[in-house]
């Protein structure tokens, strides 16, 4: 079973084998973590990007699938992209938000990722609420069989960290 880690930081510092972005559809780099993964992980991740839409995803990756690339200048072997769900208050789209943790973890698998990053995708820009952002990231990454070891969420500031350490309970943070 995969271990579960909270973390409080800056995801482009974690060392992992995969650390996973909150992509748009378009790939080609956005604010909040997306932003951040750019600027520090160089051009090589924008790159690769590219050419995925370019041979695959002239429409833009759909929302909940995830792409992996190079992580460039990171201190990882892979950056995964889902594309997360924009919140809505007239539409359940929590079945997308999941998807995007399964499909992060499927994409892992496919690459042979033990440890990987992860953000609380969709709750920045995307306006998704933390609470329900983190019980969804949660019991959708325990629940999804993988060869995945170590699932570690990087929560950039406190209350992000809070509402993941209220969901988890108190044996599985460090
Ligand atoms: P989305 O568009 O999916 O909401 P954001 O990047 O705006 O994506 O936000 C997702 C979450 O990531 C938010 O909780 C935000 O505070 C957090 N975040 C922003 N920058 C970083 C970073 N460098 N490392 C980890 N988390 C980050």
């Amino acid at each position: 079973m995969v271990r579960i880690t909270l973390v409080r930081g800056d995801i482009t510092t974690e060392h992992a084998d995969a650390v996973v972005n909150a992509a748009n559809s378009s790939l080609l780099g956005g604010g909040g973590v997306d932003g951040a993964i750019h600027r520090r992980g160089g051009p090589e991740i924008l790159e690769a990007c590219r050419a995925l839409r370019a041979s695959h995803y002239g429409k833009g990756l759909p929302t909940g699938k995830a792409v992996a690339t190079t992580a460039g200048r990171l201190p990882a072997r892979w950056v995964i992209h889902p594309v997360g769900p924009v919140w809505s208050r007239d539409e359940d789209r929590s079945a997308l938000l999941a998807s995007c943790y399964r499909e992060s973890l499927r994409v892992a698998d496919e690459l042979g990722a033990r440890t990987v990053a992860f953000p609380a995708i969709s709750t920045g820009i995307y306006g998704w609420p933390m609470d329900d952002g983190a019980r969804i990231a949660l019991t959708t990454v325990r629940e999804t069989p993988s060869s995945v070891e170590e699932a570690r969420f990087v929560l950039f500031d406190e209350r992000a960290y809070q509402a993941f350490a209220e969901q988890i309970g108190p044996s599985e943070t460090g």
